[in-house]
């Protein structure tokens, strides 16, 4: 028992068992189905472990106000009251080794509440909400951190996206206390693994060794890396995990004597020369030597390192002269000197490494480093940075920016509680992990929507989409996603792609399959007008297109050294050549039109019919006799700004300014002119088309909410539809609407309503 308890700590610490003494007696808890023998026991246990957490957090961190780590315990005692883990011990036995992993790592009291409550959510009838009250925003967020990993269920996943998850966890956190209280917990999984089936310990191992060890890696936790790894191997590998241990136990003993004589030897030289400097040894792990035994195809003697020794000096200089005095003492290696001071690892590691041959014949590695470059090595989170992983990339260096900014404010603020707090992760910017129903891991640019995963999972998949569930709940396709989102698109049969979906789409594929479909199905579009225009065209020589022959639109098709007459049509549609021209080449010569006779059809009609356009209260700048239209992709009303392109034959299509096609490629910028609304504000009393979409919960009283809205603006429903799924719903509404101002005052009004999460204005109406 420590000597610093003392007896308001013990009253602190036992009210259960006190009480349990008293009220049990002679019968077992209906609860647990213990015996008071176990009931105390229990207590005991747990209150033993207890007072070891509070005396190292009092010896770590001295100043630190330690009630939030007791109000943590006594909570989670409650809450796991009569759990037990498959070794038989209560369950809360866990959260306090847990909290116990991240004490050693000196982390705050924080941490360490958030450590003791990191399964209650997931294991116990407490919610989020509960933790949020009764221990404040961050232990909540941090807690609902944990949890949201524990959810992944990495074995589904296939192997090769093994790096993405990694990644993946990295990127969905944003406090690295997530991340530590992880590791603390995975770390005591594995040190109690034995207690659970073959199968669970095979999945646990082989996620710890593939995602956890290759976390703490990344992060520098060189220990904890280890004793994952090893822990790991024992069950991943038990054939190969029982050689490297035979063999290593074999020469254990003599290696330890071994050591312990050239480091007196060493100790000796370094005294005569002046040198102050420690000098440590150690056997190197036995994943690390499986490894290396595997890779280079070796026996365990050739394994240079299997001993290594460190000297931890004052200075650099001190460096290179203990290196000459080693070098003095026994035969190096060829070709395993490495020189990391002049030249440090792109993680900034720093060291000398040679590898020497004892009088013997017993080869071992040295690492030679001064006290600062050990620090860094042993600790700093940049310190094992894709050490051994291969070579880095621009990418990585970049991120290494980053954590060598981390290392210098971890410099700077002297106070490591308040380094964490600001310490927020952010080691992958550029990219979001997401995934499918399924569990497969779909990794994105960062802000991208529904429609980029759709188009990732399938391009029909994207060509349909209609929208997304995200996390369960009804989202619009610009909805960004984050990290960890599961996503299930919504996708609707005939539902096409928009060209405004470039204006939010951020994937490379995403957005060549969007430009790729609308090529193709303008060009179709194209094709259509082409043929109706000769075909208006035709009738005035009295023939219809069909009577022209395929082998007359081929030739002239060949002479605009064009391939096929489709390829004309298009381009009679896009207004490359007229009908006329074009049919003044099909038709034999001495053809002429009917005189006085024209078709009761115009061509601007056709025009019309095709593009559903409608001249308007818009005035196009010097250019009274134009034919206008508000284009049908983004349906500008009065009040916008608008802007024209001039098409070859089809009048003026007036967009709003801020349409996606006006800033996407479609037209020429000299084909631009300028408009604007006829007269003043109000005076034209047209009504434009606007659809309206809203997301919202699903509740009584809501769309005679939503219309009392519009209805009080005095705006017309021309149609209305709903579609509710699990608590929320999506209402389109098609309005009559005056102006801007009159769409403002009412979205306005809509977004007041309660439980209405979203307004957004439809392009299409
Ligand atoms: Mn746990």
């Amino acid at each position: 028992m420590p000597q610093s308890y003392n007896r308001k700590e013990c009253r602190r610490g036992f009210p259960r068992a006190r009480f349990s003494v008293v009220f049990a007696r002679r019968r077992t808890s209906k609860r647990t189905g213990m015996n008071l023998r176990q009931q105390i026991a229990t207590s005991v246990l747990s209150a033993t472990k207890y007072r070891e957490l509070m005396s190292m957090m009092r010896a770590n961190r001295p100043n630190d106000d330690l009630d939030l780590v007791r109000k943590a315990y006594e909570f989670s005692v409650k809450h796991h009251e009569g759990q037990l883990r498959a070794s038989g011990e209560p369950y809360v036995v866990h959260p306090l080794e847990t909290a116990l992993v991240l004490a050693e790592m000196k982390m705050d009291p924080v941490a360490v509440a958030a450590g003791l409550l990191h399964d209650s959510v997931e294991d116990t009838s407490v919610t989020t909400v509960d933790i949020r009250k009764e221990f404040g925003e961050q232990v909540a967020h941090i807690v609902e951190g944990v949890t949201k990993i524990g959810k992944i269920d990495f074995a589904s996943q296939e192997e090769r996206q093994a790096e993405n998850l990694r990644k993946m966890v990295l990127a969905m956190v944003d406090d690295i206390r997530v991340v530590l209280i992880k590791l603390a917990d995975r770390l005591h999984n594995m040190r109690t693994l034995e207690h659970l089936s073959p199968e669970r310990q095979q999945k646990i191992a082989r996620e710890t060794l593939e995602i956890y060890a290759p976390i703490a890696h990344r992060l520098g936790m060189g220990k904890v890396r280890g004793e994952l790894e090893d822990l790991s191997f024992r069950y991943t590998d038990p054939t190969g995990y029982e050689d490297v241990r035979q063999l290593v136990e074999s020469r254990r003993k003599q290696g330890e004597q071994f050591l312990a004589h050239v480091q007196d030897v060493l100790r000796d030289k370094l005294k005569e020369a002046g040198i102050s400097a420690r000098v440590e040894s150690r056997i190197k792990r036995f994943f690390s030597i499986h490894n290396k035994l595997v890779k280079q195809r070796i026996t365990v003697d050739q394994v240079y390192d299997l001993f290594a020794m460190r000297v931890i000096t004052q200075s650099v200089q001190d460096c290179y002269a203990v290196f000459g005095i080693i070098h003095n003492l026994w035969r190096p290696v060829p070709g395993r000197i490495k020189d990391f001071i002049a030249m440090p690892r792109p993680n900034f590691y720093q060291s000398l490494h040679t590898s020497v041959i004892a009088e013997n014949g017993i080869p071992f590695e040295v690492q030679i480093r001064t006290e600062e470059m050990h620090k860094m090595a042993e600790e700093g989170i940049a310190a094992h940075w894709k050490y051994k992983d291969g070579p880095i990339s621009a990418k990585d260096e970049q991120r290494l920016a980053w954590l060598r900014q981390v290392v210098e404010w971890q410099r700077d603020v002297p106070d490591p509680n308040e380094f964490l707090s600001s310490l927020k992760i952010d080691l992958y910017p550029e990219e979001v992990y997401t995934f499918t129903p399924k569990g497969k891991v779909i990794v994105l640019p960062r802000d991208a929507t529904p429609i980029d995963f759709a188009f990732a999972v399938h391009t029909d998949v994207g060509n349909t989409c209609v929208g997304a569930r995200v996390n369960g709940r009804m989202v619009p396709i610009r909805h960004k996603l984050h990290s960890g989102d599961i996503v299930e698109v919504i996708s609707q049969a005939g539902h096409k792609p928009s060209r405004d979906w470039l204006s939010f789409a951020k994937s490379t594929r995403a957005r060549q399959k969007i430009r790729h479909w609308l090529n193709v199905h303008q060009r179709e579009r194209a094709i259509e007008i082409g043929r109706k225009l000769i075909d208006k065209e035709a009738r005035k020589y009295r023939i219809a297109l069909k009577d022209i022959r395929e082998e007359d639109l081929q030739r002239v098709a060949s002479n605009y050294g064009l391939g096929r007459p489709d390829d004309l049509l298009a381009d009679i549609g896009y207004g490359k050549y007229s009908a006329k021209q074009v049919l003044g080449r099909v038709l034999p010569a001495g053809i002429t039109p009917l005189e006085g006779e024209e078709p009761k059809q115009s061509v601007t009609s056709v025009i019309r019919r095709v593009f559903g356009g409608k001249s308007d209260a818009i005035i196009v700048k010097g250019h009274g006799d134009l034919m206008v239209y508000r284009a049908r992709c983004c349906n500008p009303i009065r009040g916008e700004a608008i802007v024209g392109y001039v098409t070859r034959g089809k009048g003026v299509a007036v967009h709003a300014t801020k349409c996606s096609n006006v800033v996407n490629l479609m037209y020429e910028p000299e084909r631009r002119i300028d408009v604007e609304w006829a007269g003043g504000a109000g005076e034209a009393a047209a009504a434009y088309p606007v659809r309206l979409q809203m997301l919202c919960d699903d509740r009584f009283g809501m769309l005679k909410q939503i219309t009392t809205v519009i209805g009080d603006a005095h705006a017309n429903i021309r149609d209305m539809s709903t579609r509710a799924v699990s608590g929320e719903a999506t209402v389109e509404v098609l309005l009559d609407i005056s102006d801007l101002e009159h769409l403002e005052l009412i979205t306005a009004g809509l977004r007041k309503i309660p439980g209405l999460h979203e307004v957004q204005r439809m392009k299409k109406v």
